[in-house]
């Protein structure tokens, strides 16, 4: 058997959106107009063979665009923690709305890797419905194309090792062909959920963030993702600000900017 790598995992904070808690829960809790804001985060897996970053994140017209406030570019944001975009060779696309597949061109070495159905869903009959298709930027979805062309995107079908200590595992609900990723690390398999779940309480209290396909796919990803972290602390949700609170900075002077997933959390 081929010894699996032990990777390092970092979430990068790179914008955020004041929000109320109606806009998070298919079943909001009480009160439905507390603020319950939702952060945006980028995430790297580092090994001594290889490094992986999952998900590239939106720029700062996105931003703009969308009403979101954007602390620093997710992929300058990279050099923080030592990784230079222009020399990354694999990113790992969990979907591609305009929050997770923006920026490709940042990446001018790398494969992206996605999910067969990720594309066909980004390109097919449901993007006819603008309440489907709102969350997908139109140049993202066209750069990831461009990209195709060029010959640097690898598609999964499904559950597949990517590399020795890092798997890719598709779930339904929130779209198509979403993907999380799941690293071995010095405290076991960690799950980088992405949005199979936004936030701990979509998952926990079995209540879904609304921006979904099918509310049925979406719990059992939810079920998946707890089969394959090693403990519900090894479980990390796509958009909780809780992430940054309870996972240490790798210094200070990143508190609140990167947290080290690859630590134990410190959650009271
Ligand atoms: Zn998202």
């Amino acid at each position: 058997m081929i010894q699996p790598d032990t990777y390092e995992l970092y979430a990068i904070k790179y914008g955020t959106h004041d929000r109320t808690a109606a806009r998070n829960f298919m079943n909001p809790p009480d009160p439905h107009d507390a603020p319950y804001p939702i952060d945006y985060y980028v995430w790297a897996c580092v090994s001594p063979s290889r490094t992986v970053i999952v998900d590239t994140g939106f720029d700062k017209a996105g931003a703009e665009e969308r009403g979101r406030t954007w602390f620093r570019c997710p992929v300058e944001s990279l050099k923080l923690i030592g990784i230079d975009a222009a020399e990354v060779t694999d990113v790992v696309i969990t979907h591609m709305h305009y929050d997770h597949g923006g920026n490709l061109d940042k990446f001018p070495k790398a494969t992206f890797h996605i999910q067969d159905q990720e594309a066909a869903y980004m390109t097919g009959r449901y993007m006819r419905y603008p309440t489907l298709r709102h969350s997908y930027d139109i140049e993202d979805v066209c750069g990831l194309i461009r990209e195709l062309y060029d010959d640097r995107v690898e598609f999964h079908d499904g559950d597949s090792d990517l590399f020795p200590g890092l798997t890719l595992h598709r779930v339904g609900g929130h779209t198509q062909g979403m993907q999380f990723v799941r690293a071995w690390t010095q405290r076991g398999w960690v799950v980088l959920a992405s949005d199979s779940m936004h936030l701990y309480a979509n998952w926990l209290d079995r209540n879904p963030y609304p921006t979904v396909l099918h509310i049925g796919d979406m719990m059992e990803g939810h079920r998946k993702v707890e089969r394959l972290a090693e403990t519900p602390d090894h479980v990390v949700p796509g958009h909780d600000p809780r992430v940054m609170d309870y996972y240490p900075a790798p210094s200070d002077d990143l508190a609140g900017i990167v947290a080290r997933l690859d630590l134990a959390p410190q959650m009271d």
